[in-house]
């Protein structure tokens, strides 16, 4: 049987591959979108969102997704809840298949498979991952109510996830390695103004201790190089995300952290007729807004292709 050549495959559906799905389906594009691992992406692990225009009270993120995708499907987005994991972009005509795989083509792809949660990499944090070691405190900070609990990092993400679970534990360690957050002013003031949060600077994990599960952790102060334990029975890590562009790494030209280049002040990437857009390309706003503005743009740029070149 031949293979049926879609007008657009979108591949990742946070708020960039929903919003290009939306565009998409709207000129008639018949999108095809594969979810991926993690269907609606980050801010499926996020807590409020407070920030993206319209939503006036804030939204919790998987509410927000939720609403992208049935937006998404209001318009017939095929959606399909599998993983592209192999590509080959050498013809007119793409190729991807899943992880079954099963093989799909297309004219146009959109590449929106945005960025994952980075780990500091210690032994003890795998072996102890799922047992008190987490990414997500709206995912996990539950089974730790009432205990007191870490947090690694000192961006946004780790002054949320401080925040979000000052309101379930009596005490959150929030361990910055720098004299100094990134984190925005309104959500350091947060912190620093939140009593049930004790701010460790200049403070580093060495281990993660515990048997079956985490009982406490060992830090050391990089300047005084005391080394001290602090009991906690959770430990979250919220140290920033690396893009998600494996499967593309043959195929798409990336900067040194393997983020996608696109031509500047368009989603075009150096295969024509493939287009990325969201946390996969960008390494400075990274936002749901900007992700979503650029789906869009993504879209435009694949519906303009389809018809310079008299696909539709
Ligand atoms: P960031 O890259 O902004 O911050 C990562 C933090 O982790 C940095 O403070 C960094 O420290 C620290 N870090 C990195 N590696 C280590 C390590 N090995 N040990 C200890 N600390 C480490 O990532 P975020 O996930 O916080 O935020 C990503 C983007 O998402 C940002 O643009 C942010 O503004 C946005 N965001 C917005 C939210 C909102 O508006 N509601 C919520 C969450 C995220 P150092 O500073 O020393 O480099």
């Amino acid at each position: 049987m031949e293979t049926k050549i879609h007008h657009t495959i979108i591949v990742g559906s946070g708020p960039a591959g929903y919003t290009a799905a939306i565009y998409a389906a709207r000129a008639n594009m018949h999108p095809l979108l594969f979810t991926g691992i993690e269907p609606g992406g980050q801010l499926m692990i996020t807590t409020e969102v407070e920030n993206y225009p319209g939503y006036s009270d804030g939204v919790h993120g998987p509410k927000m997704m939720e609403d992208f995708q049935k937006q998404a499907q209001r318009f017939h987005t095929d959606i399909r809840y599998e993983v592209i994991s192999k590509v080959d972009f050498t013809g007119p005509v793409h190729k991807l298949w899943t992880e079954s795989e099963e093989e799909f083509q297309a004219h146009t792809v959109i590449i929106s498979t945005g960025a994952s949660a980075k780990w500091l990499g210690l032994q003890s944090e795998k072996r102890l991952m799922n047992k008190g070691v987490s990414a997500c405190a709206v995912c996990d900070g539950f089974f730790f109510r009432g205990m007191d609990v870490a947090v690694v990092g000192a961006g946004d993400t780790a002054a949320e996830e401080a925040s979000y679970l000052a309101k379930l534990c009596p005490r959150v360690h929030l361990l910055v390695r720098r004299d100094t957050m990134r984190a925005s002013k309104i959500m350091q003031e947060r912190v620093l103004n939140n009593p049930k949060i004790t701010v460790h600077w200049n403070t580093e994990t060495q281990e993660i201790l515990g048997n079956e599960e985490v009982e406490s952790i060992r830090v050391i102060n990089n300047q005084s190089l005391e080394v001290s334990e602090i009991p906690v029975k959770a430990f979250f890590v919220a140290i920033g995300h690396q893009p998600n562009s494996a499967p593309f790494a043959n195929w798409i030209d990336m900067d040194d952290q393997q983020y996608i280049k696109t031509i500047p002040g368009s989603s075009k990437t150096n295969i024509p007729g493939v287009f990325a857009c969201g946390d996969v390309q960008d390494r400075i706003y990274r936002q749901a807004v900007t992700a979503a503005g650029s789906g869009c743009m993504a879209a435009l740029d694949a519906e303009r292709y389809l018809v310079e070149h008299h696909i539709i």
